[in-house]
């Protein structure tokens, strides 16, 4: 046996001993061990529980490069809708105690945020939720476990504590639900050393300033739009297009409303280098990719918002023969979302293809976890799924972008049809933008 277990795992000899184990009595630890304890891990575990499986979940957060970490929840509670959600919030009501003066409300003539107060409520709110995810995964009996999961063969994982100690759990099946965390651009100067990401912004205990955020997608006009909303300077630098994939379009009326909101925009620039000043801020030193011309401008903050990478690269899947899709580094999934590898499953943002959204990541655990227990053989429909990106103007949408309508079916293959739809109320009384 001592052979076998040396042929099969080229690592310790100590851990064949779970399998071992199996090997003797045809049995696991657990019916499913899942990896990742975000929005795809949770629902995935709580589902498989509640359907009579005996069921673990790993969930370990590395740190920041700044050194910020947060609890069990995954991207969406701790740095992602949720945090975004509540800041958003606070940069409308800010707009809307404006607004009030003209409705009779007495005001102060003079506004102020508090960045403190504000940052202290969303966190206790998100560590409020932290607590309310490990009573829930108590309750329905989900083991959960603060160890750091790598695959050791397709049914044996190995957790490893923040003081490096080793657990390896056997389950029959194993699910990857390991999300993705902010890039950032290293070949930029300064870059790590000066700049935050969305892993950061919302455990700042003190406002980050005058702010430059760089990027253009979801996550950088969600940034930009709250941090506009509380009176923050902020600058949004655009490399291309904002909002790429979405109809142009709409994508236009966001930016346009942004600016006229105050966020300020650079278009066609990155970043060459950010520098710390002796005087404390941070100058950004760009080229202006028309022109060539150089610009510098100081910030107190740089947050870059330039995608997400998946957490694939600790997971051990080369050593098992998972399937990485080369260029994103995603794990290859088929529509059940299983791997290439038996027994092992992967869904969520580290799924190949898929939407990178807390509603189909939730969904996709459930039904994986139906699947799992033979309950049903249903799978995930990824098809029109609705999205929404929160900047001042909340843009929502569902389908082809009219670009991609086209796309597929030529220009005379469809009609585009747009209706201006204002509610009668928004703008009668205050300064409102409207577009017509
Ligand atoms: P995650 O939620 O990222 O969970 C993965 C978990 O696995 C994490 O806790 C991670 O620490 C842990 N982990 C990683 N590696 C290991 C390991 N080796 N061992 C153990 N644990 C590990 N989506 C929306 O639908 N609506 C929104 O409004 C929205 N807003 C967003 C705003 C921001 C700023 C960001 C960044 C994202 C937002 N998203 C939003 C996207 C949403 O958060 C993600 O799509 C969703 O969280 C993905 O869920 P997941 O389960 O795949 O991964
Ligand atoms: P995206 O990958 O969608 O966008 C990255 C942005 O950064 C693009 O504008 C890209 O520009 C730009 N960029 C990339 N590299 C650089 C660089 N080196 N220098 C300058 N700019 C660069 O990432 P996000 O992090 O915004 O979003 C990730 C996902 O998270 C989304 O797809 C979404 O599914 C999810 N999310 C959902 C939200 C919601 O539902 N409301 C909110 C936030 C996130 P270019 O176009 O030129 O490549």
């Amino acid at each position: 046996m001592a052979a076998l277990c040396t042929v099969r795992h080229r690592w310790k000899r100590l851990k064949c001993l779970p399998i071992f184990t199996r090997n003797l009595t045809g049995r696991y630890d657990y019916d499913l061990v899942v990896i990742g304890g975000g929005s795809g891990g949770l629902a995935c575990s709580k589902e498989a529980a509640q359907l009579g499986q005996k069921v673990a979940v790993l969930d370990y957060v590395e740190p920041s490069a700044k050194g910020t970490k947060w609890g069990l929840g995954g991207t969406c509670v701790n740095v992602g809708c949720i945090p975004k959600k509540l800041m958003h919030q606070a940069a409308l009501l800010g707009t809307a105690v404006k607004d009030a003066k003209k409705y009779g409300w007495q005001m102060p003539e003079t506004l102020r945020h508090d960045w403190a107060v504000m940052a202290e409520a969303v966190q206790n709110h998100v560590r409020s939720l932290n607590w309310g995810h490990r009573v829930q995964l108590q309750d329905k009996k989900v083991k959960y476990l603060n160890l750091k999961g790598s695959l050791l063969d397709e049914h044996t994982v190995r957790g490893l504590s923040k003081a490096g100690k080793e657990t390896v759990l056997t389950a029959k099946n194993i699910v990857i639900a390991t999300g993705g965390r902010p890039k950032y651009p290293t070949q930029i100067p300064g870059a790590v050393e000066h700049g935050i990401t969305s892993d950061d912004v919302f455990w700042l205990k003190q406002s980050p300033g005058k702010t430059l955020v760089v990027g253009a997608s979801y996550v950088a006009l969600e940034c930009a739009g709250f941090l506009t909303g509380i009176g923050l300077d902020t600058t949004v630098m655009v490399r291309s297009v904002a909002l790429r994939g979405f109809d142009r379009q709409m994508a236009g009326l966001v930016t346009d409303y942004m600016e006229a909101y105050g966020t300020r925009f650079v278009w066609g620039s990155v970043p060459q280098r950010v520098d710390r000043l002796p005087s404390g801020p941070l100058q950004v030193t760009w080229n202006d990719s028309e022109t060539g011309r150089e610009h510098k401008d100081t910030f107190d903050s740089v947050l870059w918002a330039v995608g997400r990478a998946p957490e694939t690269k600790t997971l051990g899947l080369d050593k098992l023969g998972v399937q990485l899709n080369q260029e994103t580094g995603k794990i290859v999934v088929g529509p059940d979302e299983s791997t290439s590898v038996p027994n092992v499953y992967a869904f969520g943002d580290i799924g190949e293809g898929r939407p990178e959204l807390t509603p189909t990541a939730i969904k996709a655990g459930k039904l994986l976890a139906h699947r799992l227990a033979g309950q049903s053989t249903d799978l995930m429909n990824y098809d029109n799924v609705a999205t929404t990106v929160f900047t001042p103007l909340e843009y929502g949408c569902v389908g082809l972008s009219e670009e991609e309508a086209e796309r597929r079916r030529g220009k005379d293959g469809i009609e585009v049809g747009s209706v201006i739809l204002i509610p009668p109320w928004s703008g009668a009384l205050n300064n409102g933008i409207f577009f017509s």
